[in-house]
């Protein structure tokens, strides 16, 4: 099975050039006939690796129940499951007893976490998250938001006056890199002064992990999260990852087959481990796809990979910088940040850019608030989420972002 994860594929990698995706150089309607995509949309979803499709086609020979049969297909897919939770283990740096979780997405982990979490426990994050590491908690109840910090500091020093003040058992849960401005959070900081306090931290890496080297152990926080179609895999797949106890002591968050040991007609006892709430077929070939895609990147390597990107996003920001009209949004502007550039352009609503970019240059933004709306409320100066608010164009504004299988061109266009 080892064999099967790590065959080698057609989608191999040249130094310096973007790597192998599906779906690169396909053409697309425009006014004036087709042209090249130029897909700048990639902190929504990532286009999957070559390889990574390769890989999944392949353990797709192999399709059958996991877990649950003694065919010799049910044993290849378990253990091709396995192997998959045990290289994303190794990917993200879990510690030994750790437990790699298989979700829907990175929602769905945050969902799943707060679902785990002792009753006494308060969460606290910033204003600046994306909804799925706000929402999940606000419908929990104990959840203190920081405001957003204006720089890394101010966001270290606001958490440790936040703690301060909490005397009962905390979580801290925090992006490792803003979706909408892609500046990179000063983790191992507020990771420090979490512990100082007692607290435990998770991360949302949803656009960390894509674009950087992350390691859960080193970095000493408790869970990381993450989505595999920011990272070159399919949709439909995501991880928690982290330590076991909240996860093994919490009532499973999908009871059914699978997370359970035995069950009487009146009782259970359930299982331990993601199993515990893994409940009916996990997602096997989704596990196999972001397992895939962390092989792909590593032995691409991480380091060169980031210098690519950020040699890319430079450019991307200069050339728009230069365009009339243009502001770049930046929350930090001397901050580190992924290949996440969010722009407006006076006199145009971010909507009539994007669709204009699509329908005459083939280019594929996002555009609107990025599922952060206190953030953009506060990057824009402008509070459109204060009910009542009718304009729909109001404190919107334009994203282009980047991953490892853009090309200059795409930038350039
Ligand atoms: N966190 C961040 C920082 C994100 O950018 C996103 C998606 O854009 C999410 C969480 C949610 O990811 P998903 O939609 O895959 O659950």
């Amino acid at each position: 099975m080892t064999l099967l994860l790590d065959a080698p594929t057609t989608g191999t990698v040249v130094p310096g050039t973007p790597l192998p995706v599906v779906g690169a150089g396909r053409l697309v309607p425009v006014a004036a006939g087709t042209t090249a995509y130029a897909d700048l949309d990639v902190a929504a979803s990532a286009p999957a690796l070559v390889a990574v499709q390769e890989t999944v086609t392949r353990a797709q020979e192999w399709y059958a129940s996991v877990h649950r049969g003694a065919g010799f297909a049910s044993q290849v897919s378990t253990e091709l499951l396995e192997q998959s939770r045990e290289r994303i283990a190794a990917f993200l740096g879990c510690r030994p007893g750790d437990e790699v979780v298989l979700t829907r997405n990175t929602t769905d982990a945050f969902s799943l976490l707060a679902h785990c979490l002792p009753a006494d426990v308060t969460v606290v994050s910033f204003a600046s998250e994306h909804h799925a590491n706000l929402l999940s908690w606000r419908e929990r109840g104990d959840h203190v938001l920081l405001p957003v910090p204006a720089g890394p500091e101010e966001a270290v020093l606001a958490l440790d006056a936040a703690l301060d003040a909490l005397p009962g058992r905390v979580l801290v849960s925090v992006t490792g890199a803003s979706n909408v401005t892609g500046e990179v959070w000063p983790l191992a900081e507020l990771v420090r002064v979490a512990q100082a306090h007692g607290a435990r931290v998770a991360v949302d890496a949803a656009q960390l992990v894509p674009h950087r080297r992350f390691d859960l152990a080193a970095l000493g926080a408790d869970w990381v999260a993450f989505s595999g179609h920011k990272l070159y895999a399919p949709y439909g797949s995501g991880v928690l990852a982290g330590r076991a106890d909240w996860l093994d002591e919490a009532a499973p968050y999908l009871p059914g087959g699978g997370a359970v040991r035995s069950v009487s007609t009146t009782d259970q006892v359930w299982a331990t481990g993601p199993a515990r709430h893994e409940g009916g077929t996990p997602n096997v070939l989704g596990a196999v796809a972001i397992a895939a895609a962390c092989r792909e990147l590593e032995a691409a390597g991480r380091a060169a990979l980031e210098e690519r990107e950020q040699a890319l996003t430079a450019l991307l920001e200069e050339g728009l910088r230069g365009v009339e009209g243009v502001t770049v949004h930046r929350l930090w502007p001397a901050a580190d940040r992924i290949g996440v550039v969010t722009f407006t352009v006076a006199g145009w609503t971010p909507r009539a850019l994007a669709t204009r970019l699509s329908a005459e240059h083939g280019v594929g933004v996002r555009h609107d608030r990025f599922c952060a709306h206190p953030l953009v409320d506060r990057l824009l100066d402008c509070v459109p989420s204060a009910p009542g608010c009718a304009d729909v164009d109001a404190g919107t504004a334009v994203r282009a972002s980047l991953g490892v299988g853009t090309t200059e061109a795409d930038v350039a266009a």
